[in-house]
């Protein structure tokens, strides 16, 4: 049987190797950005001078071929689920059995007039990469267009080079769709402190070309000129699925697919940021565009492929990220606003740069989430928490088993504790302690 995978990002990969350690099948991906697998989450570090690219490639070259991974570097231009064929850009064809697309995102352009002028790029590839490195050279302002976490991430690169950067962000705070006000606003001063021009409730009108074509500015909605050579446009991300425009499989804003990564279409699947669930799994979203679960997508399509049919189960949301200096995880269920019948416990550490925020049922104290911000906690122990529903007395009590701050770090559980404390007088709880390296050491 001949596989055909379509995009060799984390997800399609992953299903590569998997479909391989679990049969013989013929496995042929295809990508038409690299010609190998890299860490996409770590292509900052490349333009930061922290890591060479071939540091982003997880495998050695050889791996594919000892595997016996077929690997073409080409851009399928039209899928034909009617006759299980793939057409590529160069006028090549293909043949699969079945077939997996893993096509992944692309930037959101929203029409706004001079976006494809040269200077601006999304931050996804490595081909942006190598433009926004191509551009930094004698750039005297960048302007960067959306504030979620590529927005960020593409402020602390320039950052990183001392190039000046405006941040414009539509939000009245930083990522308010997600995090909590108290949060949003850390990471507003967090973003400030390092310099940046963060410009809150503005958004860009459009971007001004000069004499050649190139950027000289860009005009924002209320007006204001500024001006820069170099406009990033991070505005999110949509699935990567365009090249299916024809081709009879079900698409919504990705592909559309149940539990099992099947689409519409006979031996068809999709995985990864382009996939689309027709039902979302309770407390997670349809389309899931993170590293983690384009990994478990893979993983899981491999057994179905492989005989095993196998729903994709996949627990507790987490995710992590960094903002500049702070770094953020989160567990479970955190939204802005605490819907009705859930409550947060709250703490912020006086320097405004640290915080811990539980949600709970107010009913039963069962917990359902956990932001923190400058503190680390143990994935496993937060799964294994949620999983097992458990309360918040509980959770505080054994709070420092998931704290995962290297010894000597300032711990704050106790600080959480007597939150709770104030809150509920009648229901005091006392942590369960941990002792410190000097303590094990009798001293
Ligand atoms: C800058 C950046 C930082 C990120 N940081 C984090 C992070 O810290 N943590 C986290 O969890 N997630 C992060 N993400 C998100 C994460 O990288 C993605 O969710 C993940 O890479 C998606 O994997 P994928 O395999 O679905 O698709 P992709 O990695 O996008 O791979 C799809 C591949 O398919 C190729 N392709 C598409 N269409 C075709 C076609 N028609 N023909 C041939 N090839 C095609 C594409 O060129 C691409 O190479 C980050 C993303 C970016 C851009």
């Amino acid at each position: 049987m001949h596989i055909a995978i379509i995009g060799n990002g984390i997800s399609g990969i992953t299903a590569a190797r998997h479909i391989r350690k679990n049969s013989d099948h013929k496995i042929t991906v295809i990508s038409a950005e690299t010609d190998y697998f890299f860490s996409r989450t770590a292509l900052m570090y490349v333009y930061m001078g922290h890591m060479k690219f071939e540091h982003l490639h997880p495998y050695e070259n050889w791996f594919w071929e000892k595997n016996r991974i077929e690997l073409i570097n080409n851009y399928v231009d039209k899928v034909d689920v009617q006759n299980k064929q793939l057409q590529f850009a160069d006028g090549k064809s293909m043949k699969y059995d079945k077939l997996i697309i893993a096509s992944g995102s692309k930037p959101n352009k929203f029409g706004w007039p001079g976006q494809d002028l040269e200077g601006v790029t999304g931050m996804y590839s490595y081909q942006d990469l190598q433009a926004i490195k191509e551009f930094s050279e004698g750039l005297q302002r960048a302007v960067i267009v959306g504030g979620g976490l590529i927005g960020i991430e593409l402020a602390e690169m320039f950052h990183s080079r001392h190039i000046p950067v405006t941040f414009l962000v539509r939000e009245n705070s930083f990522w308010n769709g997600v995090l909590s006000p108290g949060e949003s606003a850390m990471i507003n001063r967090e973003i400030k402190l390092n310099g940046i021009d963060l410009r809150l409730g503005e958004e860009l009108e459009e971007i001004l070309p000069d004499a050649n074509g190139k950027v000289r500015a860009i005009k924002t909605k209320s007006g204001e000129e500024i001006a820069c050579q170099y406009v990033g446009l991070t505005a999110g991300v949509t699935p990567n699925i365009s090249f299916l425009d024809n081709a009879e499989v079900e698409t919504q804003r990705g592909i559309l697919v149940n539990t099992y990564f099947e689409t519409n279409a006979t031996d068809v699947y999709a995985i990864g940021d382009c996939a689309q669930f027709k039902e979302a799994l309770p407390g997670r979203k349809a389309i899931e565009q993170v590293w983690y679960t384009g990994r478990m997508h893979g993983e899981t399509v491999a057994q179905s492929i492989c005989g095993k049919r196998t729903p994709y189960t996949p627990g507790p949301w987490f995710n992590s990220a960094k903002f500049f200096d702070i770094e953020y995880q989160t567990y479970g269920t955190v939204l802005p606003d605490n819907p009705e019948g859930q409550k947060s416990l709250y703490w912020e550490h006086e320097s405004g740069r640290k915080c811990m925020h539980i949600v709970y049922q107010e009913n039963d104290q069962q917990v359902v989430g956990i932001n923190l911000f400058g503190i680390r906690h143990r994935h496993e122990v937060w799964d294994n928490w949620l999983k097992k529903e458990k309360t918040l007395p509980y959770v505080l009590e054994n709070l420092h088993k998931a704290n995962f701050d290297p010894e000597f770090f300032d711990t704050h559980e106790q600080k959480l504790i007597e939150e709770y404390n104030r809150q509920f007088p009648d229901k005091k709880v006392k942590a369960k302690k941990k002792k410190r390296f000097l303590e094990r050491l009798g001293f």
